[in-house]
């Protein structure tokens, strides 16, 4: 399938050729076990990609925004997941932007080197969900440290993490002014927090993504860890969520470049009724309009990470860029299963599990439903609704 993706095109090459290393068949051996792409996370780490967004002083590529969403889209188009791993590119810009010249001194490079990985963030709770700023993670100061205590929930890939980035509260809610204040963004040191209070337990769900709660019994973080001013946390959180939503739709959009590949291949080559089943308009129509929503989805994303590269505010287009990617890709998934009549539902073909994977994007790391209603107050100017 040609689209008029241009971006990028040497960085696309290599990734799509590093891919070619990590075929159907690895991804559908983890998903049957649940287990962590470690083989494919490490040779994108050696490859550098992971480092892209890290400027090129702390040892990263100090690539653009779009470079790292072509890179994760390829890895998408190509049937891989780049979930495993897509955090690391991204949750390092709250330390980047934030962090003191020690902290980054401290952090980057090994980031860049892949030495550390900081693969895991802590901001969602089983008792606040989307209602972030009523999170119960509390860090209480105690002389030169803070003691950490309570539960994250949706944790991804902390077991394969040696580092953290925690939104927990450091002034009780009824004591500031207003419920984003008093949040605090730290850098867990998850071997020592591991062996100081703080458990991991697993969560199984329908795609291996290999997420966890996460429990802080009273677990000290040296207070040098504390990233940014006391009780900034939520704003420095906010401050990196347009990259992350960026990202996450390049993934959709590669998603969707995927189902609609396969659905047009497998389109034209099934006959039955003595005809290819892609001569009927009734098996065109939803691959179609699939990839009308893709590439309108590509050109949203495309406007969010040029402006964010520029400088500029890109969060409505991230939102939309967003959702919009994640709707598309959906419906790709479905069309490309509805194409493939049962063969869709073989796991050998990879479209099971994609669809499984791709679904995901509707509630993470931000649903549909918060993103209309962010349009509808923050673009639109209707009354906030919650
Ligand atoms: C596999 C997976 C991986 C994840 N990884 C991470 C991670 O690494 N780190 C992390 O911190 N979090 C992570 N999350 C959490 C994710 O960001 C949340 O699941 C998501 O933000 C939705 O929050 P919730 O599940 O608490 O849903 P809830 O907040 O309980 O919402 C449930 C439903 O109600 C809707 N809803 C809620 N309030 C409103 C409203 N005011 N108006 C309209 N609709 C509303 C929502 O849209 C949603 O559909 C992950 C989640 C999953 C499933």
């Amino acid at each position: 399938m040609e689209t008029v993706t241009t971006d990028h095109p040497e960085i696309r090459e290599a990734v799509r050729k590093l891919c070619q290393g990590f075929p159907g068949e690895y991804w559908r051996r983890l998903d049957r076990a649940q287990a962590y792409p470690t083989d494919f996370v490490k040779a994108l780490t050696v490859a550098g990609y992971l480092g892209a967004l890290i400027p090129e002083e702390y040892g990263g590529a100090g690539l653009p925004l779009s470079a790292a969403a072509a890179i994760l889209e390829e890895i998408h188009r190509s049937g891989g997941n780049g979930g495993a791993c897509h955090a690391q590119m991204y949750i390092m810009g709250a330390l980047l932007r934030h962090g003191s010249p020690a902290q980054k001194q401290a952090y980057l490079p090994k980031i860049a080197a892949g030495v550390l990985r900081l693969q895991a963030f802590g901001v969602t709770e089983p008792g606040s969900g989307t209602d972030t700023t009523s999170l119960k993670t509390f860090a209480r100061r105690d002389g030169d440290r803070y003691i950490v205590t309570g539960q994250k929930i949706w944790t991804s890939r902390a077991e394969h993490s040696d580092l953290m980035l925690l939104l927990a509260r450091t002034t009780p809610r009824d004591q500031v002014k207003k419920r984003s204040e008093g949040l605090s963004v730290f850098i867990l040191d998850m071997v020592a927090a591991r062996q100081a209070g703080m458990t991991i337990r697993p969560i199984r769900t329908m795609m291996n993504h290999s997420t966890t709660e996460v429990f802080f019994d009273s677990v000290p973080v040296p207070a040098e860890n504390l990233v940014g001013e006391e009780g900034e946390g939520f704003r420095y959180i906010l401050s990196g969520m347009n990259a992350e939503r960026v990202l996450i739709a390049a993934e959709c959009i590669g998603d969707a470049k995927w189902f609609i590949g396969k659905s047009v291949a497998y389109a034209r080559e099934r006959v039955v009724f003595d005809r290819p089943i892609g001569q009927n308009q009734g098996v065109q129509f939803p691959i179609a309009r699939a990839y009308a929503q893709m590439r309108a989805a590509e050109l949203m994303t495309h406007q969010a990470a040029a402006l964010f590269d520029a400088g500029k505010d890109c969060a409505a287009e991230a939102n939309m860029a967003k959702m919009l990617a994640a709707e598309a890709s959906w419906a790709a998934g479905e069309a490309c299963i509805q194409t493939h009549g049962g063969f869709g539902f073989a796991e050998e073909f990879d479209i099971e599990r994609k669809f499984r994977e791709t679904r995901l994007y509707q509630v993470a790391p931000i649903s549909t439903n918060l993103i209309l209603s962010y349009l509808a107050e923050h673009v639109l100017g209707l009354p906030r609704s919650y």
